[in-house]
């Protein structure tokens, strides 16, 4: 035996961030949890606690004023952070979901436009999806079309993750319709570019906290270098993004449902029925192996995922789908399950877990849901 042996092992560096965070998370985001998600309002506390220690987009690299960390540490915030409240966890993950297109993909100047503004804690959204383009987002209809030198965008984004809030906007846009998914473009676009529009707050089952919105472009003028890469690859950039991204998604669900799994134990340590701590009934102690043996599982996927994406490794597309949609699919499995162990106390608001189910549920949805993570990965197998 090697006990130096570090395969499978974080590394200390790794180990000490996940410990700031989760000291963070507790002190100064689990608080205000059950409060945000009650009243359906942005958790301003942990935005202003996360900027200011330099964790709501540690992805951004340190020439561009950021920390420079990896993919599996940019997972190891988002997973503390949902831990204790999955809406605040949007704040890191939307930021890497907005910026990465930009990293990927912009020029120089964009870069040191957007990404530093980024880094000194103002917020991105991304924004491909439209109310007749979801799974089937190539079919987009949001125009974007050259006017001298300038970019004029017109059209109706749904479902914008923390619109309203973000400073910037990645936005996908057709620019020849003659050519589908290479007749589409991605674009930089600031809150305060004319002909730029944020709609109403969804109500939402779950991440109450992080505003939806839809966002309205009407004859929206933008300057000709923000557009992200070259015309018409825009769409390949937004899927690239995903590759990157789906197991941060993944990394919010494995937060999720450790921190349902964290309550459900400490719960049966102390509730007695029948003269003894429930805990000590076989019965739930299977079930409590079972959801951390599930947890487990889906946080080995997630980091192998996000390792190899970080090493910039080909054909991410399987392991990227498949760390998200396993560790959504844990996530909601193990949160119903953390509200059995809580029996009647865990369908009431006085303990988190339902509201970790109710959160968990997304995971299974944006990003692509999990029955076009199942395509990704049979398209992968199939090839
Ligand atoms: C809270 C929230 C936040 C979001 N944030 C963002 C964001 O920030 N930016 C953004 O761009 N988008 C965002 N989305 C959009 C999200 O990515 C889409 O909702 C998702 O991709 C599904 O699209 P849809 O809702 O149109 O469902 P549809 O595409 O209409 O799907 C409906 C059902 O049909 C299934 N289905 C569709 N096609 C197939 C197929 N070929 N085979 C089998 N099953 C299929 C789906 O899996 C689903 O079960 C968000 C959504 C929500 C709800």
């Amino acid at each position: 035996m090697n006990a130096d042996f570090d395969t499978y092992r974080l590394s200390d560096e790794h180990e000490a961030l996940r410990e700031a965070v989760r000291a963070l998370a507790e002190k100064e985001i689990a608080p205000f949890a059950a409060e945000v998600d009650e009243q359906a309002r942005y958790p301003v506390e942990a935005r202003d606690a996360l900027v200011k220690a330099g964790f709501h987009a540690v992805h951004i690299p340190e020439e561009y004023g950021g920390e420079g960390a990896d993919e599996l540490a940019a997972c190891i915030v988002i997973e503390e952070v949902a831990r204790v409240c999955a809406s605040s966890s949007l704040i890191p993950a939307v930021n890497g979901l907005g910026s990465i297109p930009i990293l990927l993909s912009g020029s120089e100047e964009l870069k040191q436009l957007v990404l530093s503004d980024i880094a000194r804690g103002a917020g991105i959204s991304y924004a491909l999806s439209e109310r007749e383009a979801g799974s089937d987002a190539a079919s987009m209809r949001t125009r974007a079309r050259r006017d001298g030198d300038d970019w004029i965008l017109d059209g109706t984004k749904c479902w914008i993750t923390n619109a309203g809030e973000s400073t910037w906007y990645t936005v996908m846009a057709v620019t020849d319709p003659e050519k589908r998914a290479n007749g589409i473009s991605a674009f930089a676009v600031h809150r305060d570019d004319p002909g730029f529009e944020v709609g109403p707050k969804e109500r939402k089952l779950g991440i109450a906290g992080s505003p939806t919105r839809e966002i309205y472009f009407q004859g929206c003028r933008i300057p000709g270098d923000r557009i992200i890469g070259a015309e018409g690859t825009g769409f390949k950039t937004a899927l690239r993004t995903l590759d990157h991204t789906r197991p941060t998604i993944g990394a919010q669900a494995v937060g999720i449902a450790q921190g349902a799994l964290d309550v459900a134990i400490a719960y049966a340590k102390d509730r007695r029925q029948f003269g003894k701590a429930i805990a000590e009934f076989q019965g739930l102690q299977f079930m409590l192996a079972d959801m951390a043996m599930k947890v487990e599982a889906a946080r080995q996927l997630v980091y192998v995922a996000a390792s190899r994406a970080e090493r910039g490794e080909p054909n991410l597309g399987f392991i990227s789908s498949a760390a998200k949609c396993m560790a959504s699919d844990v996530a909601m499995s193990v949160t119903t399950d953390a509200v059995q162990v809580l029996g009647g106390a865990g369908y009431t608001r006085d303990f988190p877990v339902e509201r970790m189910m109710r959160d968990a549920k997304i995971t299974q949805i944006y990003e692509g849901t999990n029955q076009v993570q199942r395509m990704v990965m049979a398209r992968a197998l199939l090839k």
